[in-house]
């Protein structure tokens, strides 16, 4: 394997510095201005013009009707789940290979996973493993979809895209309609991917983003819900802003909500991003194909491209290592050199909270996950 050599290419894309980290946040516009301007109209928390601004911006990138900014994109997730339906003893079908947000925004609702494989081009769910697991185990009966093998209710189907990679959307949209389960697309991390043209995260009854500080752009901390549906983004607002009945002066709530909302200080955060958020696509871009470039060159490590039908925003680049011992190799020799790489998550099915969970054969899943490892992604200053 060309070790030392990759490790000099990552080099020579990011400088000088000691440290190159994977992925790191870029405040080159207006993020000072929109804060000091933010400070000084103190309205530093839960209202002001910057959420409405934010949420404008976010709709009107995105395609999405209404956009909601949460707290976080965990939160979003939360909201978005109950909001389809996802009610205790209920099961939603996710993927295993995915961050450990979206299993537990399924369990904050008190519903259970349960995993099918990716495929291994797009790392994202696969929808021929989808429709065997339909096939076998669902049956719709009244409008409403039962799993055969367990007698729960599916309430929810949420594929996530992987790195930003999209993933096979429109047939995994084709298969949530066929067994009327609600789809709720966890896009925290493809904000500037598209499948077909269209916006990953409005595929989906509700999509999802995330605007964490490792994330192609930031608010420090914050999410978003993106969705066509009027009624269901009033819901949205509302359970995530305390469920209060607008009045100007009295408290009252008519259920029970969340205190989810974004601060309007991490809003001003996420205008002065979005007004970047071409450029940094563009950017991001330019550093795939130089690693595309590269990795033509080296026989035993294949890069990540984006699938067919789609346009990646490049979030975290990936290769992927001919076997497990390669990894580990490149993983030591790489971090020790200060050059930050990481192997992708433990799979959900093989963590404690998550091993007793029903799945398919997650052969793709695994077989990545010895393999896979994330190389510095940041935009190129
Ligand atoms: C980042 C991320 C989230 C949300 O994370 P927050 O840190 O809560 O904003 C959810 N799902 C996936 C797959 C993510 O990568």
């Amino acid at each position: 394997m060309k070790l030392r050599e990759t490790i000099d290419f990552i080099r020579s894309l990011y400088g000088k510095e000691a440290f190159i980290p994977l992925h790191a946040p870029v405040f080159a516009g207006n993020e000072k201005i929109y804060l000091q301007e933010c400070i000084d109209s103190t309205f530093v928390s839960s209202v002001g013009r910057f959420v409405d601004r934010f949420e404008a911006m976010v709709a009107e990138f995105t395609g999405a009707a209404y956009a909601i900014a949460t707290v976080n994109g965990t939160a979003a997730l939360h909201v978005a789940l109950k909001l389809v339906g996802v009610d205790e003893g209920s099961e939603v079908i996710t993927q295993p290979l995915t961050f450990v947000a979206t299993c537990n925004a399924i369990s904050y609702c008190r519903a259970r996973p349960v995993f099918v494989d990716v495929d291994k081009d797009t790392l994202g769910m696969s929808p021929d493993s989808l429709e065997a697991f339909l096939q076998k185990h669902a049956m719709v009966q009244g409008g409403v979809c039962i799993n055969k093998t367990t007698g729960r209710r599916i309430s929810a189907v949420v594929p996530m895209h992987t790195f930003g990679h999209p993933c096979r959307i429109d047939r995994i949209a084709e298969l949530c309609e066929r067994y009327a389960i609600p789809f709720v697309e966890d896009a925290a991390e493809s904000l500037g991917s598209y499948f077909k043209g269209r916006h990953t995260g409005t595929y989906g009854r509700v999509g999802v983003f995330s605007f964490n500080g490792n994330k192609t752009i930031t608010t420090g901390g914050g999410g978003m819900l993106v969705t066509d549906d009027e009624a269901l983004a009033a819901r949205a607002k509302h359970i995530t802003t305390t469920a209060k009945i607008p009045h100007s002066y009295e408290y009252i709530h008519d259920e029970i909500g969340y205190n989810y909302r974004l601060p309007n200080l991490n809003a001003a955060l996420g205008c002065a991003q979005m007004e970047r958020l071409e450029e940094m696509l563009e950017n991001k871009r330019a550093t795939a194909t130089a690693y595309r470039h590269y990795f033509e060159g080296v026989n035993d490590i294949t890069f990540v491209e984006e699938p067919v039908d789609a346009r990646s925003n490049y979030w975290l680049n990936a290769i992927i290592l001919d076997s497990r011992e390669e990894r580990d190799r490149f993983l030591m020799e790489s971090n020790g050199a200060g050059v930050m790489v990481r192997p992708i998550w433990r799979l959900m099915n093989r963590l404690t909270i998550y091993e007793t969970c029903q799945s398919m054969p997650l052969d793709n899943a695994l077989w990545l996950e010895e393999r896979v490892v994330n190389i510095p992604s940041g935009v190129r200053l």
